[in-house]
């Protein structure tokens, strides 16, 4: 099978894949800028970029400026850049407490370009015509579970809901119509996989060869990944996207890292408190805009998501760059360190790593203004005694930060079932 999307794009020489984004860029803005009041606002009705230092000089633009600009222009704020009658479809992030979710429209040409995007997640995934892809999730008003359900068209899959199923019923459906590939989060994939064992189903003897994940970064983490790949003995593959923004990276058969579209977005890392670009394959927050949803685009977005990314040409020869470790975390829990910007995010992205770490914390200390850090573990029974120092490595290298690490006894820290709050501060 042809392992790419649309190969020509996929494969272009950085350079000319630069360019590509710069022209793609002008034509968005070209389209949006006489009609957009959102846009038209901020980068005035006439804007060229012509550089990518004319692009910097660009304003960000936040998810608290949407929301509030949402509110205050009640129900889908400014940024629309057609009359309402030419969008065919509406989606909404899931808002976190006390604030309310952001409304997304598409039109017809964007909704294309989002299963589109989704093309380049399937055929990085090895799925294509013949397979039969199902969706074990609840359809609500999130646009993934759509996005992904549309786009497997575009590779010749078929497309095979599971909603409104309870996780034996979707098993049934997996074996009854010969499944051969699984989409969900990573967490309900484990969770098919317990109650297949219960049941006595043979999950990992099942026609699924390769499994799609998103909503949780488990698919990057390689103990997560370990796990779900023996469950199914398939492939699992990770996809990045959101709701505002677009489906924006999948893994490719190397499974190296995820992949960004940058045929469909532009891309930056920042440091979250200086908003100056981070040093080629420093750790930060991801930027995004997307080239392909005129309707209600996204230019230089915050997307809060820390990443570290890695430009570097992928074995399947695919030139889009990637990011090694997936999503690893927030980047609003930053703290500098010896002058060194720490997300604890990642420090936990590390720890999860490690399956004989059976919970963790994460001590902040503040000292004037100073900021440390330490990492208890509390061990599984029997595990290795050295597992402290090897944590503690394992943080140098991907951190570059001596983090001291401590064994504590099994059962000393809190358990969380929800919102877990692993991070804790502590002043001096
Ligand atoms: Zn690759």
């Amino acid at each position: 099978m042809n392992p790419y999307f649309e190969a020509a794009t996929e494969t272009l020489p950085r350079p000319q894949l630069r360019e590509l984004q710069l022209r793609r860029l002008q034509e968005l803005l070209d389209e949006i800028l006489p009609s957009n009041a959102f846009y038209s606002a901020k980068l005035g009705t006439q804007r060229r970029v012509d550089s990518w230092d004319a692009y910097r000089e660009l304003p960000f633009t936040t998810k608290q400026e949407i929301a509030q600009d949402q509110l205050e222009q009640p129900p889908y704020g400014t940024n629309v850049t057609y009359p309402l009658e030419q969008y065919i479809k509406l989606h909404q992030t899931s808002g976190t407490t006390g604030k309310a979710p952001i409304r997304v429209l598409d039109t017809e040409a964007s909704w294309e370009w989002w299963a589109r995007c989704w093309g380049h997640v399937y055929r990085g995934a090895g799925i294509g015509p013949g397979d039969r892809v199902f969706f074990a999730f609840s359809f609500g008003p999130f646009i993934g579970f759509w996005a992904a359900y549309e786009g497997a068209r575009t590779v010749g899959a078929m497309s095979v809901p599971g909603g409104g199923m309870q996780t034996d019923q979707r098993l049934a459906a997996i074996f009854d119509n010969g499944i051969t590939a699984l989409c969900c989060t990573p967490t309900y994939a484990l969770r098919l996989a317990e109650e297949a064992r219960r049941l006595g189903l043979d999950l990992a003897g099942s026609s699924i060869h390769s499994t799609v994940h998103a909503g949780e970064p488990g698919a990057s983490v390689p103990g997560v990944r370990a796990r779900i790949e023996a469950a199914f003995r398939a492939q699992c593959h990770d996809h990045t996207g959101m709701t505002e923004l677009g489906a924006s990276g999948f893994t490719c058969q190397e499974r190296s890292g995820v992949h960004l579209i940058e045929s469909e977005f532009i891309f930056e890392v920042i440091d979250p408190r200086t908003l100056e670009p981070v040093a080629p394959g420093g750790q930060g927050e991801l930027v995004a805009t997307n080239l392909g949803r005129a309707g209600m685009p996204l230019i230089r977005y915050r997307t809060g998501d820390l990443v570290q990314v890695d430009e570097s040409p992928c074995t399947c020869a695919r030139t889009f760059a990637r990011l090694p470790h997936g999503i690893m975390g927030r980047a609003d829990d930053m703290v500098v360190v010896r002058g060194m910007n720490v997300f604890p995010s990642a420090i936990e992205g590390v720890l999860r790593e490690f399956p004989e770490v059976s919970e963790f914390r994460i001590e902040v200390f503040r000292r004037r203004s100073m900021a440390e850090l330490k990492v208890l573990l509390e061990p599984l029974p029997d595990s290795a005694d050295d597992l402290a120092e090897r944590a503690a490595e394992r943080l140098q290298d991907r951190l570059l930060l001596r983090i001291p690490c401590e064994l504590v006894p099994g059962g000393s820290l809190p358990r969380f079932e929800l919102k877990a709050r692993r991070v804790v501060q502590r002043e001096d």
